[in-house]
Parts: structure tokens; sequence; C-alpha cells
């Protein structure tokens, strides 16, 4: 029991150390910038960070959400993406205990927060997270069978997409959410990968109709649904179970 908390400290610590990571990711990426180079400096007055600047979540609240040099302010984004980057380590850990397969789910999920953050910024995702996303989600210990339920969701949607933009005469899905697709088929395998799909159109639902003008991207609702019935997945197939059979 002891062991396990402090097992799980650890995984969090090293979540929002990747969360920090992902800040990085989230920042430069859309902008086409290196994520190695330069190291991080303050985004207003240019002055690289010192080492006790790069803490994740405290030094964000030591500073008191300033720059340690200028006073700017610096967006609570970062401590939250930390925060939220550790939490998704530490819930999958409970989900799935020490399993060497462990980093490369955190990673595939973290990958899809990334895509989550930029995707609400620009309502458009980089590929090569994307991609990043998809890779992580295949390396586990049925990898044969995720690459066919990965190929399948893809090309599925790809198909749907295909039929409804020639129905609606517009482009109906983008390319992005076929890779989101393929990321998902190979983290939820069948039948959860459908009752993703459903769910996240649920969740959509409302936000979708406040903003109807606006227009709502999609990729956060696929990312939530994805990570709720990834950690319900036995409730979501006994659910599955009772709607078919009764
Ligand atoms: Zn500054």
């Amino acid at each position: 029991m002891q062991e396990n908390i402090i097992i799980g400290a650890v995984v969090f610590i090293f979540g929002t150390l990747i969360g920090s990571f992902l800040n990085v990711v989230i920042y430069r990426i859309p902008k086409g910038e290196s994520i190695a180079f330069p190291a991080s400096k303050c985004q207003s007055c240019q002055t690289p960070l010192k080492w006790y600047h790069n803490i994740p979540i405290f030094s964000w609240l030591f500073l008191r959400g300033k720059c340690g040099f200028c006073k700017e302010a610096i967006s609570v984004q970062y401590p939250i993406i930390e925060f939220l980057t550790g939490l998704i380590f530490v819930i999958l850990y409970l989900k799935l205990g020490l399993v060497w397969y462990l980093p490369f789910v955190a990673a595939s999920f973290t990958a899809l927060l990334a895509l989550v953050m930029i995707d609400f910024k620009y309502m458009a995702v980089p590929d090569n997270v994307n991609f990043a996303a998809l890779l992580f989600a295949l390396v586990q210990p049925n990898f044969l069978d995720a690459m066919m339920y990965s190929a399948i969701a893809a090309g599925g949607l790809y198909l749907i997409g295909l039929f409804s933009s020639f129905i609606a005469r517009r482009e109906a899905m983008g390319g992005a959410d076929v890779i989101v697709a393929g990321t998902m088929g190979a983290l939820l395998g069948f039948p959860n990968f459908f009752m993703a799909l459903f769910l996240s159109a649920l969740l959509a639902m409302i936000p979708a109709m406040i903003w109807r003008d606006k227009g709502v991207p999609f990729v956060p609702f696929l990312a939530l649904a994805t990570f709720i019935v990834y950690l319900y997945n036995t409730q979501s197939l006994q659910l599955l179970d009772t709607l078919i059979y009764g």
C-alpha cells in the first residue's frame, strides 16, 4: 500500500516533467519551431530561464505566475498542462499497474493532450504530433491486434468521410481525424472503439449547438472519450453486451 503511494508519487512527478516538455510542444510546434533548441526563455523579456524556473507546477506557484526577471504574467496554461499530464500518468498507472507498456500508453494520451490544446487554439492539428500519438498507441503486448484495429478504424473513418463529403458536397472530415481514429482503434480495440466514437459525438453535441457559427474542434471530444472508454473498458464492454443481447 505504502509502496504504491510512493510509486504513484514518482509516476506523477515524472508525468509533470513530461508535461513541462508538452508545453514546449504545444507552444512551438504550430509555429514550426524546434522543440529541442533553444532552451526555454521568457516570452516577454527573452531572458533564458534558470533551472529553478523550470520546476513543473512549483515554479509557477512560487513565482506567483510572473516572470522572475521582468514580472510579466506567465499563462496559467503551463502549470495546468503539467498537472494534467501528471494526473494522466497516475491514473494510467492505477489502471494498468507498473507494466512495461505504461510509458507508451501514457505517451500516446499525452500526445493526444497536446493535440487537444493545439486544436482549441488553432482549429487544426499538426501531423507529426498526431502520428506520434498513433505510434505510441501501437506499442503494446498485442501489437498485431492493435495494428489491425488501428488500420480498420482509420480506414473505416476515411471511407465514411469520403461518403459524407460526397453527400454533403464539402469536406466533412479532415485527414487529422482519420489518424486520431487510428490511435483510438489501437488503444481501445473493437468494439470499444465504436463506444468511444459514440461517446465523443454525445459529448460534442451541446458545445456544437452553442458554438454553431464558430464551429467546434472535434479532436478534444475524441480524445476525452478515448480516455474515458480506455479507463472503463470492461464496463463499456458489459454495457454494449447488455444493449445488444439484453
Ligand atoms: Zn521576462
